[in-house]
């Protein structure tokens, strides 16, 4: 394991959330598919279920994307990084509940607005993810005609396509299609 438990499946939650537009247009674009997104990652807390909490969602994963395709540029990144810790007023405290029993940080109340909430933990995970010195697990998948994100998990950090779009299968078909045509 690379990182805490509740590190990994924050940074697993935000990839998600940042490809939710990414790969087959918009995939949460109503409060039923914000529900289905919730809960497959485990998110609890306060929702109000209007327009106001769906675009703010919009707007953090607008933000979490800019981070991403800064990963390359450290410093810019952990500007980003420490602008979102600040602007959600992330202040961590350890909590456990039947969604998630073992002990994990929540860094924000659970009244605060949702987007709020999901950015200061996903702010800190990367923060988590910056000061082990694996910022750059954050990738943009290397397919040219993709622009979904990846976090990269494998022990070498070579992994190089989402797993979104089937992307590593097409390019592994495009680059045999190409060697066949060059030998033929
Ligand atoms: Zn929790
Ligand atoms: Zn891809």
């Amino acid at each position: 394991m690379l990182f805490s438990h509740d590190t990994e499946l924050t940074l697993r939650a935000a990839c998600a959330l940042v490809n939710s537009d990414r790969s087959d247009g918009e995939q949460l674009g109503d409060q039923q598919a914000l529900d289905a997104y919730l809960t497959s990652w485990g998110w609890t807390g306060r929702r109000d279920h209007d327009d106001a909490e769906l675009g703010s969602v919009h707007t953090l994963r607008a933000r979490l994307g800019r981070i991403w395709a800064t990963a390359g540029d450290e410093v810019r990144a952990v500007g980003q990084i420490n602008a979102l810790l600040s602007d959600t007023h992330a202040s961590p405290w350890l909590t456990r509940h039947p969604e998630m029993p073992d002990w994990h940080l929540h860094l924000a109340s659970i009244h605060d607005p949702l987007a709020q909430r999901m950015g200061a933990e996903m702010a800190m995970a990367l923060a988590d993810l910056v000061r082990s010195g694996e910022l750059r697990r954050l990738k943009i998948c290397a397919a040219s005609d993709c622009d979904a994100v990846l976090l990269d998990l494998s022990r070498n950090r070579s992994r190089m396509f989402c797993d979104t779009g089937n992307c590593g299968n097409r390019q592994h078909v495009a680059a045999y299609r190409e060697r066949r045509s060059k030998e033929s």
